[in-house]
């Protein structure tokens, strides 16, 4: 029988036992927010936990890493607007990572990632997972499926504006929960969005980043071409991203920050 790797199914006793030296939690950060009139509002959370715990079923017995329940309402009030969308705010959130970090400390272990699965969340991450470093000592990661993910390839029809500017109920989103929880896609409403950007150097794909909510830019909610998304292309998608995931946590796991050389002899 495999290793149970789903921490809450375990005692306090079976988590007190695990070796911690190197022994990794990850913390999957959905969302429940819009996502188009054809994706389900829990599709970032459905993304982190699904494709990490498909991941995690194909480690071997030695490699320690365990995943949590997932957190499924985040930072997402650039999708306010959009009924059906939750959130909280970002103090709020950088408080609840926070203290989970913490909490994972106390339980003895030294290596937290937190598996995003909503853009929005990355600024929070970052200044948190600094904080837990700085705060505990702890080795802190933070990543998402596409962190180790191999470049797609996009069919033949799929507008060519969705490899930079396709990042919201998009192409690879569709494809996932496709090949996920097909019941969950309503393929007949999936309709590409492109907005025209200000062609300014500032904006979505621009050096300069031009602060934005999603209904500044879009009336269904998506932003790229979730359209052309057949059964293969998903599945081979779904699977870019699982075994993508699957190195980035053997790395995760086998991480060590480099010692800085003395130069000042002191
Ligand atoms: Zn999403």
């Amino acid at each position: 029988m495999a290793i149970q790797r789903f921490l809450p199914y375990m005692t306090w006793p079976d988590v007190k036992a695990i070796d911690k030296t190197n022994a990794l939690v990850v913390l999957p950060v959905g969302a429940t927010e819009q996502h188009g009139h054809h994706l389900p509002l829990y599709t970032d959370t459905l993304i982190s936990s699904g494709v990490l715990e498909l991941a995690m079923e194909r480690l071997e017995d030695e490699v320690p890493a365990y995943r949590l329940s997932p957190i499924t309402i985040s930072k997402s009030n650039e999708h306010r607007g959009f009924p059906g969308t939750l959130w909280i705010g970002a103090k709020t959130l950088y408080d609840v990572l926070f203290d989970i970090g913490r909490s994972v400390h106390e339980s003895g272990f030294r290596k937290l990632c937190f598996f995003n699965g909503h853009g929005g969340n990355i600024g929070i991450l970052h200044a948190v997972t600094r904080d837990l470093r700085d705060e505990f000592g702890m080795t802190m990661f933070a990543g998402s499926a596409g962190t180790f993910m191999d470049e797609v390839t996009l069919p033949e029809g799929v507008d060519p504006r969705e490899k930079t500017m396709g990042i919201h109920a998009n192409f690879t989103e569709t494809a996932i929960i496709k090949a996920l929880t097909p019941d969950l896609v309503k393929e007949d409403k999936a309709k590409p969005c492109f907005p025209d950007y200000p062609e300014t150097g500032i904006g979505l794909v621009g050096k300069g980043y031009g602060q934005w909510k999603t209904e500044d830019w879009s009336s269904t909610g998506v932003l790229g071409d979730p359209t052309h998304v057949t059964d293969e292309i998903a599945a081979e998608i779904l699977e870019n991203s699982v075994s993508g995931t699957v190195r980035f946590i053997k790395e995760m796991v086998a991480y060590e920050y480099a010692k800085p050389t003395i130069e000042d002899g002191l």
